[in-house]
């Protein structure tokens, strides 16, 4: 393809085919997600880890309170939470921190160090103390293998963190230790969430039909219920009818990735691995806009070749730059661009537009996917959960995301609700520690 081959809206009509996911290719996607979760069940080589998680739904009936530590891959929050045992759930105390850099990329153990200090900080800022000891409910948002509720070990890093000496670590040992090392012994750490179980959770408290919890933020993931008869690579006799599988989607290897895809991913720390996630979620999606447009200037339709360094630096276009476009705002001055014209403007608009649209429909694609596997004639409602910033903010994400629904499933679709469930990914967490403290009682 050569520049001349291309005026913009051939450019353009070309990128939408290049990024488009048709009912077509959606048929053969649900059916490859299909096999790679009967794979992951069975314990075999899959694209989709399917993990247990080692808790069932809840009641709705467990009480309890828990200080609730979520640490997804751009934000760490501490909440205090509080279940009554009639579905209601009370959030007293949270604090929001941006992870900063150094967290991310240096050891395990200043890592969980800074998360001991924060939950420190939390307590004296919200005056929490005078209880011999608290229990702590932990949702961490990479892929563990889990042994028990209170134990998970590290599979690998994703969303680009790489703190030193966790891989292959049990992830609450080393927060427990971590406690210890604060002089915060006092805190126990009950319970080990994934953040699309937390969702899951927090949403089922309080409405039976939730049976998805979906994570669209940094990261992407979802989990749901499952008959622990179908798990065959489950040998735990367990408490549970059903337990919730972490499905760790952002590893599904069955789309076709794009020439941005590929460059973006050969440039990533982690290569060949989250396909999914790194064509759908927030962490990536500036960063595919901003290969587009790169690739724009220097086929010459745009800009007329100028402005080229300034949109040089690898994710310095970030997803919630693609959100001010989508409103009607733009990024030019930040990235000191000046001169734009309209055309370019409107033509800049449609590639953030043809490329966050794609990850919606993925999104829909995959969530067809795990609702018919759930119940192949959707003869039951289903309200997934979703709780992840690039769901929340970007506007009409979640419609896009509907609409996809209807496209493959026709007036079917009208059994699925997608319900933000904001912090959920946390708040849940608590509900897994009730959960837990509950079947104990009932043993
Ligand atoms: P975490 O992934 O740490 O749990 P969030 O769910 O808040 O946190 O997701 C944060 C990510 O969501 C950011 O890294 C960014 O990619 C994306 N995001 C944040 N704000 C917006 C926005 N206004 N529009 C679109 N995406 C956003
Ligand atoms: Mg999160």
């Amino acid at each position: 393809m050569k520049n001349s081959d291309y005026g913009l809206d051939g450019f353009l009509s070309h990128l939408k085919g290049v990024f488009s996911i048709t009912v077509e290719d959606s048929r053969d996607i649900i059916k490859a997600f299909h096999q790679e979760m009967n794979l992951g069940l069975a314990g075999m080589n899959s694209s989709l880890k399917m993990i247990p998680s080692f808790v069932g739904p809840p009641k709705g009936t467990e009480k309890g309170r828990y200080i609730v530590v979520d640490l997804g891959g751009t934000n760490i929050r501490i909440m205090s939470v509080e279940l009554d045992g009639k579905g209601n759930i009370d959030v007293s105390a949270v604090s929001r921190l941006v992870i900063p850099n150094e967290m991310i990329c240096g050891t395990g153990e200043a890592l969980f160090d800074h998360i001991a200090e924060y939950i420190g900080h939390f307590f004296e800022k919200h005056h929490i103390g005078g209880q011999k000891t608290y229990d702590l409910a932990f949702t961490f948002s990479f892929p563990i293998e889990q042994h028990s509720l209170v134990s998970g070990i590290l599979i690998g890093w994703t969303k680009n963190f790489t703190a030193s000496g966790v891989v292959g670590k049990d992830v609450v040992a080393m927060l427990s230790e971590a406690l210890k090392r604060k002089n915060m012994g006092f805190i126990n750490v009950v319970a080990l969430a994934n953040d699309t179980v937390g969702t899951l959770m927090a949403r089922r408290y309080s409405d039976p039909s939730c049976d998805m919890g979906v994570i669209i933020g940094t990261g992407t993931n979802a989990c749901y219920p499952e008959k622990t008869s179908r798990i065959l690579k489950y040998t735990d006799p367990g408490t549970f009818e059903e337990i919730i599988i972490n499905m760790e989607w952002g590893g599904f290897a069955g789309l076709k990735m794009n020439i941005y895809d590929q460059a973006l991913d050969l440039a990533s720390g982690n290569p060949g691995m989250q396909h999914l996630e790194k064509m759908v979620s927030g962490m990536y999606l500036g960063e595919i806009a901003r290969r587009v447009i790169v690739d724009m200037i220097t086929r010459g339709v745009l800009f007329c070749g100028s402005n080229l360094s300034a949109l040089s630096g690898e994710y310095t276009l970030r997803t919630e730059h693609l959100s001010l476009v989508a409103q009607g705002s733009d990024f030019f001055e930040e990235f000191g661009i000046t001169d734009v014209s309209e055309t370019d403007r409107m033509a800049i608009s449609e590639a953030c537009r043809i490329v966050s649209t794609r990850s919606a429909r993925i999104v829909g694609v995959a969530i067809a996917a795990v609702v018919t596997w759930m119940d192949k004639s959707l003869e039951r409602n289903h309200t997934v959960a979703i709780d992840g910033a690039l769901f929340e903010k970007y506007p009409g994400y979640s419609d896009c995301v509907a609409d996809m629904l209807h496209e493959l499933l026709g007036e079917r679709a009208e059994r699925i609700r997608l319900e933000l469930v904001k912090d959920g990914s946390g708040i849940g967490s608590a509900v897994i520690g009730a959960v837990a403290a509950s079947s104990c009682r009932h043993r």
